[in-house]
């Protein structure tokens, strides 16, 4: 599939890797949209690309938004033939917590809001979207951006958890919808250099992490791009986790 003229909605895309997706995407001509949380997000990324970029304020952690959503975007003549399943939130915590003067075991809050907005989110969007794919026959991609943590990463129960169901879904959904035209890939980043890793990773972790990588830096947002670009483009792809994080989980 080409990205020039193609409809390509992006969940998240307020900020870090998806509104660079977004922006990229729209430089190279494609018509995008954006599912964002934020409402003061959605106004300035609105504005920033001077109206080019349509902003559809949307929790995709919350079915029936996620209805209303698709349904104003195809009100306003939108359906779209590629999928970016970014939103999401990194979260840490121990199973354990052995320090802990209170309570010692993961919070069932913070993990249901992780698993809600990691992995809800990517089953609502997408069972909606594939559904008016298919209605309109369109050989559709989606694309969930996953992480390297669904490979197990201490101290990340729910976030490990939540990707790896991504990645199940994605090959599920190839099985099952292959025969439509449909392909479902998703791109799992190691470390990106965004503000979310910034904040979240002492500049000491960060020094001893890129030690651990065989590339020994960080990934950039283009290199996440190059992928999503790759993806898109490349009709024979499906089913597959796309790895793009420096060699390291070799
Ligand atoms: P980010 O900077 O925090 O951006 C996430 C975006 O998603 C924000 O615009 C956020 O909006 C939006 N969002 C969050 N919850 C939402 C919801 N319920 N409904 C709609 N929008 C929502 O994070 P990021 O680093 O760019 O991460 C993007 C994706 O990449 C995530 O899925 C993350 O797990 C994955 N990832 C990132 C890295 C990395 O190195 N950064 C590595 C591996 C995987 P608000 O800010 O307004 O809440």
């Amino acid at each position: 599939m080409k990205i020039a003229g193609t409809r390509i909605l992006v969940t998240g895309g307020g900020a870090g890797i998806g509104r660079y997706l977004a922006e990229q995407l729209l430089a190279e001509s494609a018509d995008v949209a954006v599912l964002e949380l934020d409402a003061a997000r959605c106004a300035e990324l609105s504005a920033a690309s001077g109206g080019r970029i349509r902003v559809q304020p949307c929790d995709v952690s919350d079915a029936a938004a996620v209805d209303a959503a698709l349904q104003a975007l195809a009100d306003a003549g939108f359906e779209p033939d590629v999928l970016v399943n970014n939103a999401g939130i990194i979260h840490s915590e121990p199973l354990v917590n052995m320090l802990s003067r209170g309570e010692r075991v993961h919070a069932r809050e913070s993990w249901q809001r992780v698993i809600s907005t990691n992995l809800d989110s990517v089953f609502f969007v997408t069972g909606r979207v594939v559904d008016r794919m298919l209605a309109r026959r369109c050989k559709g991609v989606v694309i969930s951006i996953s992480s390297i943590a669904a490979n197990g990463n201490a101290g990340q129960s729910a976030y490990a958890a939540a990707k790896a169901g991504v990645n199940a879904l994605t090959r599920t959904w190839a099985k099952e919808l292959g025969a439509m035209g449909l392909r479902f890939v998703a791109i799992a980043p190691g470390f990106i250099d965004t503000p979310s890793t910034r904040a979240a990773l002492s500049e000491a972790t960060l020094a001893r992490l890129q030690q651990q990588i065989p590339l020994r830096r960080l990934g950039e947002l283009e290199h996440l791009y190059l992928a999503l670009r790759h993806v898109i483009e490349n009709d024979y792809l499906t089913g597959t986790v796309l790895e793009v994080d420096g060699g390291l989980v070799i």
